[in-house]
């Protein structure tokens, strides 16, 4: 059975509550679900594959998107700052109650997504109202697992993580970005999901 990639929150265990990838997190590039990890190529489709899928949106469209195998998440982890990721775990501690929030959720669960994603996790902002706003989700193969998240980031969420990173994370995430996302310049406002 799966278990969960945590936001600093206590470890769920096995997860039971999983459900076919819905289409709010297939890849829009390949019109279908992610088949490899966007870093090292894996196949992702494969039962115990663990990843995780981002994607960001600005005025309803698909700014960029990935989906990352846990091992390349862990590297990609290391590489940062221990100061910023001790400030991003803070960041969540402060704003969102991850626990209660899954309680509160899992308390109405009916395998609809939909609950998750109406509103920023940070600063309940609702989804009709994000011009720009990014969601996440962990995968297991071709199901997608209900664990703290999926979840939606605001952009102005996002702002705030962003102030929080130290130069050296920035640029491990700008390099990401650049390698794996083919953004352009402009583009490059956004930090891929580091918890
Ligand atoms: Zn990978």
């Amino acid at each position: 059975m799966p278990r969960s990639a945590n936001m600093d929150a206590p470890d769920l265990g096995p997860i039971d509550e999983y459900i076919p990838i819905p289409e709010e997190f297939w890849s829009f590039a390949d019109d279908g679900p992610f088949q490899k990890c966007t870093v090292c190529n894996i196949p992702l489709l494969e039962e115990g594959k663990l990843y995780l899928i981002e994607k960001a949106f600005k005025n309803s469209e698909v700014v960029f998107e990935y989906a990352m195998c846990i091992d390349c998440h862990q590297n990609l982890r290391q590489d940062l700052s221990a100061q910023s990721l001790r400030l991003i775990d803070h960041y969540f501690d402060e704003h969102v109650d991850l626990v209660k929030r899954r309680q509160r959720l899992m308390e109405s669960y009916d395998e609809d997504i939909s609950p998750w994603l109406s509103e920023c996790l940070v600063t309940g902002k609702a989804l009709d109202q994000c011009n720009e706003y990014q969601i996440m989700t962990l995968c297991d193969g071709d199901d997608m697992l209900f664990t703290y998240i999926p979840c939606l980031l605001s952009g102005e969420a996002m702002e705030s993580i962003q102030s929080l990173l130290s130069k050296k994370t920035k640029e491990r995430l700008d390099g990401f970005v650049d390698d794996f996302l083919g953004l352009p310049p402009e583009a490059k406002i956004r930090t891929p999901y580091i918890g």
